[in-house]
């Protein structure tokens, strides 16, 4: 079977153009920040995605986390063909969506109740009105450069395609909206003490990423998550924390299984979930503390719904993802991890390019310039990098088939399925990239 089109890419983006607002369904893909004609994926197996062309590249984008299996893992697509031939959508209840809630429930220790979502957005959106349901409270407190989706109140200095465009916030949110939302810089607990003092009796909730990746990688100092369940608490607020990027990613039981046995272990009452948990497919999750889970309706007054809800194929896709992801496919990605941390870290040293490297887990990414090579903590440290190097960087990559994130604010991911070859073609391509970092 070919996958290849007589169109080429830059074909296929002229006319999504003069169909869609830029060509793209989600701003970061139509690349921007990195230029050049953004490829037209067909297909994607293992280590690899497919273009319209016909060329293969080696993929760390990894459908931005949810792929640690790889692409259309045997076991997963048979279960997915087996759950649509069933039927695609009942509108009702299914087994296999209380299956997926005990799973997680099991495996983090927080979430006592679970619901389940379509979108990280509306997980974290979700989320936001339960804790303000709960508490009586208006205020949200966020952290500068985290992402937490495009609802209205979230959008104030966020990461991802925000940072990639250096978009403050978003025009369309109402300013009664905005000012409801309180911004601190990350892994700052004088500024986040600052606002507790002075606005802690209306704070319904502290929202933050479990370690936080769309602004690059930028992971909590040790204890932070902690500092800020106990002044969240201190105040009568709650902790939202969002591992829809890290959950299932980082370990079995997300970023707070990583600090769960350490001196930093913190006890959120919300956890957010997206990505992993669908396996590829549109499932997002929220869950936490049984008294305020309960406030949803149809026990409690707090509204939240969903047609797709809960849809069983895309449940099925979750399910079994999680079910693969053994102890084995968790080592895979930490060693993939690890050795492209060190051989892209050493061909930029290699060809004099200041940098620093920045790691959560099997999460990483890298901050160009002297001025950051001892690593960022925030948003602003992170701002700071020379970033005009990375698009260099990421087309000497992609012209030898190899897809990073066409953002130099993302994380790149790894997945079981980077075999040697895979690996080798990446390791091949990084001393001309490093190169052209260098000059740029
Ligand atoms: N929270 C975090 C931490 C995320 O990384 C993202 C997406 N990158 C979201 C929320 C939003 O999820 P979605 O794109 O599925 O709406």
């Amino acid at each position: 079977m070919t996958t290849a089109t007589t169109a080429t890419n830059a074909d296929l983006f002229a006319r999504a153009q003069a169909a869609i607002p830029g060509g793209v369904n989600s701003p970061v893909r139509a690349f921007r920040s990195v230029g050049g004609t953004p490829r037209f994926l067909v297909s994607a197996r293992g280590p690899y995605v497919t273009d319209a062309e016909g060329r293969e590249y080696v993929d760390l984008v990894a459908g931005w986390g949810p792929a640690i299996l790889g692409h259309a893992h045997p076991g997963v697509i048979a279960a997915v063909q087996d759950a649509a031939a069933r039927g695609l959508s009942f509108g009702a209840s299914t087994p296999v969506e209380t299956e997926l809630a005990e799973l997680i429930e099991q495996r983090v220790a927080p979430v006592e109740k679970l619901r389940l979502v379509s979108t990280g957005t509306e997980a974290t959106m979700s989320a936001i009105r339960l804790a303000r349901g709960f508490t009586g409270r208006d205020l949200l407190v966020k952290f500068a450069g985290h992402y937490h989706g495009h609802s209205d109140g979230l959008l104030a200095e966020a990461g991802s395609g925000l940072a990639t465009f250096a978009l403050p916030g978003s025009a369309g949110v109402p300013a009664d909206v905005a000012a409801l939302t309180l911004v601190v810089p990350y892994n700052d607990l004088d500024a986040l003490r600052a606002v507790f003092a002075e606005h802690g009796d209306r704070i319904a909730a502290v929202i933050t990423e479990a370690a936080a990746a769309n602004m690059g990688v930028v992971p909590p100092l040790p204890g932070f998550n902690r500092a800020i369940v106990e002044l969240a608490h201190a105040h009568g607020a709650l902790v939202i924390s969002d591992e829809v990027l890290t959950g299932f990613r980082v370990s079995k039981a997300g970023w707070w299984g990583v600090e769960a046995d350490t001196d930093a272990a913190y006890t959120p009452d919300l956890v957010t979930f997206g990505k992993v948990v669908g396996g590829g497919m549109p499932v997002a999750a929220l869950g936490g503390r049984a008294d305020v889970m309960e406030r949803l309706a149809p026990l409690g007054p707090v509204y939240q719904a969903g047609t797709l809800s809960g849809n069983p194929v895309a449940v099925t896709a979750g399910v079994t993802t999680l079910r693969l992801a053994d102890d084995a496919v968790y080592a895979t990605l930490d060693e993939v991890s690890a050795l492209l941390q060190r051989e892209v870290s050493a061909a930029l040293s290699a060809e004099g390019v200041a940098h620093g490297v920045q790691v959560a887990g099997n999460l990483f990414s890298f901050l160009f310039g002297e001025s950051v090579a001892g690593g960022a903590h925030d948003y602003a440290g992170v701002l700071a990098q020379e970033s005009w190097r990375y698009a260099p960087f990421f087309h000497a990559m992609l012209d030898a088939g190899v897809s990073l994130p066409p953002s130099v604010f993302e994380a790149w991911f790894v997945t079981a399925a980077h075999d040697e070859s895979a690996i080798t073609r990446i390791l091949d391509a990084l001393p001309a990239a490093a190169r052209a970092a260098a000059s740029a």
